[in-house]
C-alpha cells in the first residue's frame, strides 16, 4: 500500500524580519520535510498594543524564502486587502484564521474576495469557539466562491475548560467533521493546541492516529526570542526531531489475516451492541413503571440520593472490570438524564420537549 503523504506546514508565528524569515526557512529546508513554509504577516492578537505583525513589508521576505528553498510560502489572511497582496505577490496559499472563521461577515468579504482567485489553496481553522457548523459554514462559502483546493485546521477551542492546554482539542469535534466532510482534508495545529512545546508530540501522534491529513507547527530560530507565541514554538532542530519520532500508520491494510480478525472481532462488538441497545431498552421499561409509581404516590422524579447510590456503584464496578470511572460515569449521566427526561414527560402528560441538559 502507498505511503500516506502528509501535509506538513511549519513556520514561525509571525514574520518579525528578513534574517529571521530566512534562517528559520533555511533550517526547516535542511529536514526536507515541509510542504509549506507558513509566517502571519498581520496577526490578529487578542489586545491591542502587542505585536500585530509587520504587514506587507514581510511579503518580499517570503518571496525569497521561495526562491531560495524552493518551497511554497503559506500566510494569515483575514480581510480582502491582505488576500489582494497576497495574490499580487503571488504566494502559493493562504489560511484563515481561528478569529476570522468566527465572523461570517470577514468569510463572507474573503470568500467574495476570492471569486477571482479561486485557484489559490485554502486552508480554514476551526472558530476559537466549539461550532462545527460555523466552521463548516466557512468552509462552503469559500467553496461557493469557486475554490477547489480548501483543507480545514484543527487548532482546538477556547471557552472550554482548559486542562493543560492552551485551547483544548476536544477531539470529538474534529472526528464529528471528518464524519461530516469527508471530502475536506483535515490537518491539526498542535502548537496552538497547546500552547507550549512539550505536549506537542503527543498531540501530534493523536492527530496522526486519527488519520488527518497534516500538520502545522510554529517554528522559529530563536523561539525564545520570538515577538508572539514564544512559549509553543520550536527550533527547526526539534521539530526535525518531532517529524522524527511520529508514527505515521496506514489507512488500511490488505493483509489476509489482519482483514480477517478484524471482521471477526467487529462482528462481535456489533453483536454485543444490539444487547446493550436492548438492556437499555429494557431498564426504560422499569422507568416507565417508576414513573406511574411516583406519579400515583405524588413524588418528586429526582431522587439524589439513588442518584448517588448509581453513582457509587460505577465507581466500585468500574475498578473490578477494568473500565475508566469517568467514562462509565458519563454514561451512567446520560442515562440518568433521559430517565429524567422520560419520567417528565409520562408524569406531567406533557407533549412538549423535556430536557435535562
Ligand atoms: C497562527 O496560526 O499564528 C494563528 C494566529 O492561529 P489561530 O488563528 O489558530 O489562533
Ligand atoms: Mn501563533
Amino acid at each position: 500500500m502507498e505511503e500516506k503523504k502528509l501535509i506538513i506546514i511549519a513556520g514561525p508565528c509571525s514574520a518579525e524580519s528578513e534574517s529571521q524569515i530566512l534562517e528559520t526557512a533555511i533550517a526547516l529546508a535542511n529536514t526536507n520535510s515541509i510542504s509549506y513554509y507558513r509566517a502571519g504577516l498581520w496577526k490578529p492578537r487578542t489586545r491591542p498594543h502587542t505585536f500585530e505583525g509587520v504587514g506587507a513589508i514581510g511579503i518580499p521576505w517570503l518571496q525569497k524564502v521561495k526562491e531560495i528553498t524552493g518551497i511554497p510560502v503559506i500566510v494569515e489572511v483575514a480581510q480582502p486587502q491582505h488576500l489582494e497582496l497576497v495574490i499580487q505577490a503571488g504566494i502559493d496559499a493562504i489560511w484563515i484564521g481561528a478569529r476570522t472563521t468566527t465572523s461570517p461577515f470577514a468569510v463572507q468579504a474573503l470568500a467574495d474576495a476570492l471569486k477571482g482567485c479561486s485557484d489559490i489553496p485554502v486552508f480554514v481553522k476551526n472558530p476559537v469557539n466549539p461550532d462545527i457548523q460555523l466552521w463548516i459554514g466557512a468552509i462552503e462559502r469559500i467553496q461557493n466562491a469557486g475554490v477547489t483546493h480548501i483543507y480545514a485546521i484543527h487548532r482546538g477551542f477556547s471557552g472550554v475548560e482548559k486542562g493543560n492546554f492552551r485551547n483544548p482539542p476536544q477531539w470529538q469535534i474534529a472526528i464529528e467533521f471528518k464524519r461530516l466532510r469527508e471530502d475536506i482534508p483535515l490537518l491539526c495545529d498542535p502548537s496552538h493546541i497547546c500552547g507550549n512545546t512539550n505536549m506537542l508530540a503527543s498531540v501530534a501522534q493523536q492527530a496522526l492516529d486519527l488519520n488527518m491529513q497534516g500538520l502545522m507547527f510554529e517554528v522559529h530560530i530563536n523561539p525564545a526570542a520570538a515577538l508572539s507565541d514564544a512559549a509553543q514554538q520550536i527550533t527547526p532542530a526539534a521539530f526535525q526531531q518531532l517529524m522524527k519520532q511520529l508514527v505515521v500508520r496506514k489507512e488500511n491494510c490488505s493483509n489476509y489475516f489482519f482483514e480477517y480478525m478484524l471482521e471477526e472481532y467487529r462482528r462481535q462488538i456489533d453483536k454485543i451492541d444490539t444487547e446493550l441497545i436492548q438492556l437499555l431498552a429494557q431498564r426504560m421499561s422499569f422507568i416507565a413503571k417508576i414513573a406511574n409509581l411516583k406519579k400515583e404516590n405524588a413524588v418528586t422524579i429526582l431522587q439524589i440520593r439513588r442518584w448517588n447510590e448509581i453513582i457509587q456503584n460505577c465507581l466500585k464496578q468500574a475498578e473490578m472490570v477494568g473500565l475508566r470511572y469517568e467514562f462509565l460515569q458519563q454514561i451512567f449521566d446520560l442515562i440518568h438524564r433521559e430517565a429524567i427526561t422520560q419520567q417528565s414527560l409520562l408524569m406531567n402528560n406533557n407533549e412538549s420537549e423535556v430536557c435535562v441538559s
